[in-house]
């Protein structure tokens, strides 16, 4: 299960997307890259392995960006290279991070070769990138990436750059899990809250079929049918320490190790004075 990240803030963002993403090493992944948006277009860091390597990368080049998009890859469709690390770019114009897997790729290829589009990956993933450029040629980029989104199949979490339009970020989920974190003059996307939890706790989870506009001043969500929509604003209030490895060697033997507080945990939250809450027992038992 790999990750994405974004940020659009009014400061450079590049060590906050390196953050989240080493936030997300835990859920495994074979390589990583950082896009960014900045007065020289779309510039991308990708390395295999490490995060640490990638960050490495990214101080040699010394990318910078206050608005931009990051991924940890678990390759699905083609093998662990540079060249399939995403992000994903079209025409230097757009840069796509993707979490899932798109089972029409081999049709949208096939669609997008006679449009005229030059693949340099093997992944399912580059369609997204050249089917949403295809469309942003007459069309927004939030228009774009809701038409392109209709017409994919399978499971998806991702986020989209456009140079075209640099002060902004699409983002869009389909069965794989996003969220939105909100900041101060700042605003950001995650597969998970511990990527944000170091620069906000307000989280929105964006439901299935949610594509979402993010700017530095607020975001706006739509839902499935292409209306505005309200999600509710949650306060997270996971720590960042039970995010991190601490004294255990990898994250099994830490869950194994825990299960006694997580269950503590948890049924704190459920008892009252004297007794437990019948929601301890799953919705059934409150009827
Ligand atoms: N299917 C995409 C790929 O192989 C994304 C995999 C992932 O979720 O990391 O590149």
């Amino acid at each position: 299960m790999c990750g994405i990240v974004g940020a659009v803030a009014s400061k450079d963002v590049v060590s906050t997307l390196i953050e989240g993403l080493s936030r997300l090493e835990y859920r495994g992944y074979d390589s990583a890259g950082v896009a960014v948006n900045n007065s020289n277009g779309i510039e991308r860091v990708r390395a295999v392995g490490r995060v640490a390597a990638m960050k490495e990368k990214i101080i040699d080049a010394n990318l910078k960006g206050q608005v931009g998009i990051g991924h940890t890859r678990w390759a699905t469709h083609g093998g662990v290279t540079e060249s399939n690390a995403h992000p994903h770019v079209s025409k230097d114009e757009i840069a796509v991070v993707h979490n899932g897997i798109i089972e029409n790729h081999d049709e949208q290829r096939s669609r997008l070769k006679e449009l005229g589009y030059e693949f340099t990956s093997q992944t399912d993933t580059e369609v997204i990138a050249h089917l949403i450029h295809h469309y942003h040629q007459n069309l927004s980029l939030l228009a774009s990436t809701q038409k392109a989104v209709r017409e994919l199949t399978g499971a998806f979490a991702i986020s989209v750059i456009s140079v075209k339009e640099p002060e902004h970020m699409i983002t869009a989920r389909l069965g794989c899990p996003l969220l939105l974190g909100l900041g101060d003059g700042e605003n950001y996307i995650a597969s998970d809250v511990s990527a944000v939890l170091s620069v906000t706790r307000k989280v929105i989870y964006l439901e299935d079929g949610d594509v979402a506009d993010i700017r530095r001043d607020g975001v706006t969500i739509f839902g499935k049918a292409g209306d505005e929509v309200t999600r509710k604003i949650h306060q997270s209030d996971v720590s960042l320490a039970s995010m991190e490895l601490g004294p255990y060697s990898h994250f099994m033997q830490k869950e194994i190790h825990e299960q006694p507080k997580a269950l503590t945990d948890t049924i704190e939250a459920l008892i009252d004075d004297k007794s437990f809450y019948p929601a301890l027992f799953g919705d059934t038992a409150k009827e």
